[in-house]
């Protein structure tokens, strides 16, 4: 199907759409019902490759969140609140099954929508798949302790799932950051509500139809589309919910996390990031080429811990700024299916955003190398070049706020106090990657690095579904992927008993 279908992709009609779709994305799931949204409203689909509108999705608002809400609560308080771990393991098993069945049409799902390339977004399903997996194997494998005590006592600890979680989505990895939060949350126990981001939601309804197909009970899953002022908001301020976790911007996180604590719960935010790689003298310098320059270009620069900021020493600095120039003079930007390097940003907001700093950036700061847009691509697409920035002082705005889009900045360090001033001299600390040869200074380096990963010569932007990711500072707090994703999703309950 993908080669047939990658032909065309470019020309994305709602017809095109619509023969891949085996379900109707004008419908949201509540307690196992596909519904219209109770206002009957809905809001167009775009393709970010043409500019064109493929279909249409509910507009889902703050009625449809209440009765979400209410079906997660029967179904944690019903029969889902009794499987064991192994029967969650299992459904959530053949979940994986099924999205690797569909991996193909998930992929053109989410290039036609979100407009990835084609092999980036294959790789997405095939991630989400992953997510399913790790946790369908982990589930009977979370435990409590036993805590040694008093003489004639006996302390043990139960992990128990918080009860309904809100899960709300960003538009830039959709089925992986649904994957990896509805598979952690489901293992552990809980059930959920999720609100995908308006600019692209079809996957996770796609994911959500997987659900139901793979035997989970109605109401364990909740998927509400909409926009985050309405169906988002009402979500987040959900008196019924018992745990948050959102991904996306940090203005919107930090709305986020003040509902969260008008009703006391936990959140866990993954916010954005301005992530460095920090290249030495002493490093392999051939081994490290592709990943400075592939880490950030991924989906087009629009991922939360992709490496922005490119500081290199002094003595290396010349090399790498004409290697990554020769680089940059070679990326193509055009339609998500034809195999370019880079797709378009998801929207015209976003590229009004990104294409203001590259304006901001070529009047204060010198170009070291652009990139080009396909000659045939759309007018109306939303493609930029890719920017590359030599000799930026480490406070400028290029190098301090995040853009989300193709552009790297180059900046001069001298030695490793400097290399490590400027790293940690952000708001945020999500991830960082170090380039050399030095065992000693790898491990000073992993140590004083305000982050939540590091990568010691590779990167991962955010790495394999195993590794626990999240920030420090504006990059948020709490933990996803992983067994830490899976704790998160739990409270200790501590039993203490007497018997002499
Ligand atoms: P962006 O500005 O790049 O679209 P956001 O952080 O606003 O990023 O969006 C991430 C997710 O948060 C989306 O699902 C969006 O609908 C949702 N969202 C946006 N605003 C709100 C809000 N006020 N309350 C809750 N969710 C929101």
């Amino acid at each position: 199907m993908a080669s047939d279908s990658t032909a065309t992709l470019d020309k994305a009609s709602s017809t095109e759409l619509q023969s891949i779709l085996w379900f109707d994305p004008t419908r949201i799931l509540i307690d196992g019902q596909w519904r219209a949204a109770a206002s009957g409203q809905v809001l167009p689909v775009e393709n970010p490759s043409t500019g064109g509108i493929m279909g249409q999705i509910a507009r889902g608002g703050a009625a449809d969140i209440d009765a979400a809400v209410a079906a997660a609560r029967r179904a944690f308080e019903g029969p889902w609140g009794r499987t064991t771990a192994t029967e969650r393991g299992r459904i959530l098993m053949k979940m994986a099954e099924l999205v690797l069945q569909r991996a193909e049409a998930l992929a053109m799902i989410e290039a036609l929508d979100v407009g990835k390339p084609l092999h980036q977004s294959l790789n997405d399903a095939k991630a989400l798949a992953r997510y399913l997996e790790f946790y369908a194997g982990a589930a009977d494998k979370l435990m409590g302790t036993t805590i040694p005590y008093q003489h004639g006592f006996t302390v043990y600890t139960l992990r128990e799932p918080h009860g309904v979680a809100g899960i709300i989505i960003p538009w830039n990895y959709p089925m992986q950051i649904a994957g990896r939060g509805v598979a952690a949350a489901l293992a552990a126990g809980n059930s959920c509500v999720v609100k995908p981001a308006e600019d692209a939601s079809v996957s996770t309804l796609a994911f959500a139809a997987i659900a139901m197909e793979a035997g989970l009970p109605a109401g364990v899953l909740n998927v509400v589309t909409g926009l985050g002022t309405e169906a988002g908001a009402a979500l987040s301020e959900h008196p019924g919910l018992n745990h948050l976790s959102f991904t996306g911007s940090v203005a919107t996180g930090q709305r986020i996390q003040a509902a969260a604590g008008r009703n006391v719960i936990p959140v866990t935010l993954e916010l954005g990031g301005k992530s460095p790689h920090i290249v030495f003298d002493d490093c392999d310098l051939d081994q490290a080429m592709p990943t400075l320059v592939g880490a950030c270009m991924q989906n087009a620069g629009q991922t939360c811990s992709a490496a922005t900021r490119v500081l290199v020493q002094r003595g290396l600095y010349d090399e790498v700024k004409r290697r990554m120039a020769d680089m940059y003079r070679g990326l193509v930007a055009g339609p998500a299916a034809d195999g370019c390097d880079l797709g378009p940003l998801i929207s015209a907001r976003q590229k009004n955003r990104v294409s203001h700093y590259i304006e901001l950036g070529k009047a204060e700061l010198s170009v070291a190398a652009e990139g080009s847009i396909r000659a045939d691509a759309s007018a109306d697409g939303h493609f930029v070049r890719a920017t590359l920035f030599s000799e930026v002082p480490p406070d400028h705005r290029l190098a301090q706020e995040e853009i989300f889009g193709p552009v790297q900045v180059l900046i001069p360090f001298e030695d490793e106090a400097e290399a490590l001033r400027i790293a940690n001299g952000t708001v945020y600390g999500l991830i960082a990657g170090v380039w050399t040869r030095d065992g000693g200074r790898q491990m000073r380096m992993a140590r004083q690095l305000n982050v939540g990963q590091v990568y010691l010569n590779n990167y991962g932007a955010g790495g394999g579904v195993e590794l626990p990711f999240g920030g420090v500072g504006h990059s948020g707090h709490g933990r996803e992927k992983g067994f830490e994703a899976l704790n998160g999703f739990t409270r200790i309950k501590t039993v203490t008993a007497r018997h002499g």
